[in-house]
């Protein structure tokens, strides 16, 4: 089958796009990621899955804890500065959560252990065991056919 053809298929599903963080000896690293889930309540379970291209696979592979954060509207430029869509290197001020870097402004910002690894075909999925949330408000942005865009806001008429 035609690589084209399943991407534009995956496409078709409208996800939110998180940044995945993580520190290695003191430098933090991040990398945009759609393929984010939660798994299970009871434990509370996370899946993220990796390319085996991404240097994010041996980051996470290293420190052995990762933190997935749920970015908001105003937060498109963050995501294509970490898929390395921006042609310019950026300075980014990362923030804390119990020792875990996260991205301030992410409408969730969950740090996780990495509980199980799985590799299938040519990525490697991530179960992370969640530690801490954080939550800020704000509304997503979203992924849907291979563009960015963000919520329609319902006007309601008054009669
Ligand atoms: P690098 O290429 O090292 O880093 C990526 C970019 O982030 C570079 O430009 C780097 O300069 C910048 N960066 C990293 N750390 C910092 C820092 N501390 N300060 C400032 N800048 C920094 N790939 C997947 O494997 N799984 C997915 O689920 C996935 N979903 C995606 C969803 C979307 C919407 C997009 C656009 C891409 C997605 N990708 C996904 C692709 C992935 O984001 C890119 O292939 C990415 O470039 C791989 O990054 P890397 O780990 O190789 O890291
Ligand atoms: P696209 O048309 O490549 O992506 C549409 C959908 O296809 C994605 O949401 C994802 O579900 C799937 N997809 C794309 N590449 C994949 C891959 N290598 N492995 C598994 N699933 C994949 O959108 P785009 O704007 O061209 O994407 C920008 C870049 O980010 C591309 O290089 C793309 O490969 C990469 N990307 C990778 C993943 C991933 O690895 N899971 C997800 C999204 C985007």
């Amino acid at each position: 089958m035609d690589d084209r053809l399943f991407r534009n298929a995956m496409g078709k599903f409208a996800t939110g796009v998180t940044v995945i963080t993580t520190n290695v000896n003191g430098t933090i690293h991040g990398m945009t990621a759609n393929a984010f889930m939660s798994v299970s309540l009871n434990p509370k379970l996370v899946v993220i899955s990796i390319g085996e291209k991404a240097s994010m696979l041996e980051h996470i592979k290293q420190s052995g804890t990762f933190t997935v954060n749920i970015l908001s509207a105003q937060q498109q430029e963050l995501s294509m500065l970490f898929a390395g869509q921006l042609k310019e290197k950026r300075e980014v001020q990362f923030s804390d959560l119990q020792g875990a870097p996260t991205i301030e402004g992410a409408l969730a910002q969950i740090s996780c252990e990495v509980a199980s690894t799985y590799v299938e075909g040519d990525h490697t999925l991530f179960i992370g065991s969640v530690k801490d949330i954080q939550l800020e408000e704000g509304e997503p942005l979203l992924f849907f056919n291979g563009r960015y865009g963000s919520l329609a806001v319902e006007t309601t008429m008054q009669a």
